[in-house]
C-alpha cells in the first residue's frame, strides 16, 4: 500500500478520554486523505501497575493484587464512561470486563504458584494495550470512522525472548498483511495494540518496555508504508534534555543513525529499536507532540543534506562502569574480553559502552543500573575458574558515574571536535573516566563522575553550540 500512514500513539497521547479524542481526531483528520493504520500504546502509567499487579501476585499479597486490578477497573471504566456515547458504553464495558477477566486469570495464577513466568507476564501486561485499543476503536466507530482493534499478537511474529523480543521480519509481514490490507481496502482504519507480539507457535511476547514505537516501525515496514508519525508528549527530538539544559532546542531534521544513537544512549523519545526495521526501505518518520500538533517536530530521514557537527547531547545517570583486569600475562586480555562480552550478551545485558586499553590489558563496560546485578552474575559464573584461581582480579564495579554521548554525523573526518569537548568538560573540573568513540565517529561516549554529569552535559551543549 504506496500512501499508507502508520501513526504510534504513545500512552500520555492515549492516557484519558480526553486524549483518546486527541488521538482519534489526528486519525480521522488523516484517515479522510488517505489510508491510515494507528498503534496505541497502553493509558500511561497501566503498564507499571499491571507489572506491579503481578509482583504482588508472586510475593502472595492477593489484598494487593486485588486493589491494583480495581483500579485498572476503575480507570477503563471512567475512560469508557466519559468517551463514549451512552449506546456503546454496555457493549465496551463488557470488552474491558472480559480483558480484565483474562488478567486476573493469569494474575491468580502466579498467586498460587508465587512465580512469575516470563510468558504469562507478557500475556498479562499487553492487555494494557487491548483495552486501550478497544476503546480508541469504539469510539473511532461512535464518531463515524471504520475502525478494528486488533491484537498485534495475531499478526507480529516474534522470537523466544520474552520481555525483550525481536521481530521475524518474513512470516510478520505475511500474517499483518493478510489481517490489515483487507481492512484498509475496505475503509476500515486498524487499531493495532502496541508492545506485543507472538511467537511463531502462539506464545505470547512483548518487545521490551517502550515497545510501541518498535511495534510501529515493524508494521511500517512490513505494510510498506510511506510515512510513519510517532505521537508523544515532547515536541521532537532535542539537541537535550530541557530539564538539564534550558537553552535545548528541538532538532527539525536528524538521520535514522543519529536518532537511534540518541535513543540508545538517553534520549527519551524514541525505543533505540525502532529504526532498524525503517533503514531497508527508507521510511521517513515524525517525531511529533500530541499535546501540541501544529509544531512541525522532528523529521527523521535516512541522510539530511549539510551536516553539521556535533548536533545533541544526551547523558544516563543511571548506569555502573564495570572492570575487569587479567592478573595472569598467561592469560589474554583479548580472550577474557571475549567472553566476559558473549556472557553479558547471553544474560541479555546491554553493554553501553566499551573500552580497553594500556598493556595490562584492564577493559571495561558501562551497563544500566538495573542490569547490574544480573552483569555481574553473568561475568562471575562464565568467569568462575579464573576468579577463584586468582587469574583475573575481583570484578571491579563503580556506580558513581554518569554516561554522556555527543552524536552527530558531522562529527566524522572534522578534527577538534572531541578535543573542544573534553576542554569544555574539564573546564568543569569534572573528571573523564572512560571515553569511547567508534570509527564512524558518529557518537563520542564519555564517562564522568556521576556528581559532574548535568554540569558536564551543559558545558558541552554551550561548547558546541547546539541551542543554535
Ligand atoms: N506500554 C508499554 C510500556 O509502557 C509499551 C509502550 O508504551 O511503548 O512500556
Ligand atoms: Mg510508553
Amino acid at each position: 500500500m504506496n500512501d499508507l500512514l502508520v501513526m504510534k500513539f504513545g500512552g500520555t497521547s492515549v492516557g484519558s478520554a480526553e486524549r483518546m479524542r486527541v488521538a482519534a481526531g489526528i486519525a480521522a483528520e488523516q484517515k479522510a486523505r488517505r489510508p491510515v493504520a494507528i498503534v496505541v500504546s497502553a493509558m500511561s502509567k497501566i503498564t507499571d501497575l499491571l507489572l506491579d499487579t503481578l509482583r504482588r501476585a508472586e510475593a502472595g499479597d492477593q489484598a494487593g493484587l486485588e486493589a491494583n486490578v480495581a483500579k485498572l477497573r476503575e480507570r477503563h471504566l471512567a475512560t469508557c464512561r466519559e468517551l463514549l456515547p451512552p449506546e456503546r458504553q454496555e457493549g465496551a464495558a463488557e470488552g474491558i470486563a472480559y480483558l480484565i477477566a483474562e488478567f486476573q486469570r493469569i494474575a491468580g495464577g502466579m498467586l498460587m504458584l508465587n512465580e512469575m513466568p516470563p510468558r504469562s507476564v507478557d500475556e498479562a501486561v499487553a492487555i494494557g494495550e487491548r483495552l486501550s485499543a478497544l476503546l480508541i476503536a469504539q469510539y473511532l466507530n461512535a464518531q463515524g470512522t471504520p475502525a478494528e482493534a486488533v491484537n498485534a499478537a495475531e499478526i507480529v511474529v516474534t522470537d523466544a525472548v520474552f520481555g525483550n523480543a525481536s521481530p521475524l521480519m518474513e512470516p510478520t509481514r505475511a500474517k499483518s498483511r493478510a489481517r490489515l490490507l483487507p481492512l484498509l481496502e475496505h475503509g476500515i482504519l486498524p487499531v493495532v495494540t502496541g508492545f506485543n507480539g507472538a511467537t511463531a507457535d502462539g506464545r505470547p511476547t512483548t518487545l521490551g518496555r517502550g515497545g510501541s514505537d518498535f511495534s510501529a516501525s515493524i508494521l511500517s515496514a512490513a505494510l510498506d508504508a510511506a510515512e510513519l508519525w510517532i505521537w508523544t508528549d515532547v515536541d521532537g527530538i532535542m539537541s537535550a534534555d530541557p530539564r538539564l539544559v534550558p537553552s535545548a532546542v528541538v532538532l527539525h531534521e536528524v538521520t535514522y543513525a543519529e536518532a537511534a544513537e540518541l535513543a540508545y544512549n538517553g534520549a527519551k523519545v524514541l525505543h533505540p529499536r525502532t529504526l532498524a526495521p525503517l533503514i531497508e526501505k527508507q521510511i521517513p518518520v515524525w517525531s511529533k507532540n500530541s499535546f501540541a500538533p501544529e509544531k512541525p517536530g522532528t523529521r527523521i530521514l535516512p541522510s539530511i543534506g549539510a551536516a553539521t557537527g556535533a548536533r545533541a547531547v544526551t547523558s544516563l545517570a543511571r548506569v555502573a562502569l564495570i572492570s575487569l583486569q587479567p592478573a595472569s600475562p598467561e592469560l589474554s586480555g583479548a580472550h577474557v574480553m571475549a567472553r566476559a562480552l558473549d556472557a553479558l550478551d547471553r544474560a541479555n545485558v546491554e553493554v553501553l559502552v566499551f573500552s580497553s586499553s594500556s598493556y595490562r590489558q584492564n577493559f571495561c563496560f558501562l551497563v544500566r543500573t538495573e542490569e547490574l546485578a544480573k552483569s555481574r552474575q553473568a561475568l562471575e559464573s562464565a568467569l568462575a575458574l579464573e576468579l577463584a584461581h586468582d587469574y583475573v582480579y575481583p570484578i571491579q564495579v563503580d556506580e558513581q558515574v554518569g554516561l554522556l554521548a555527543v552524536v552527530g554525523e558531522g562529527m566524522q573526518g572534522k578534527p577538534g571536535t572531541a578535543g573542544r569537548i573534553f576542554t569544555a568538560i574539564s573546564r568543569e573540573k569534572v573528571n573523564i573516566i572512560a571515553i569511547a568513540q567508534g570509527s564512524s565517529e558518529l557518537t563520542i561516549a564519555i564517562v564522568v563522575s556521576r556528581d559532574g554529569l548535568e554540569k558536564a552535559v551543559r558545558a558541552v551543549h554551550a561548547e558546541c553550540g547546539m541551542g543554535q
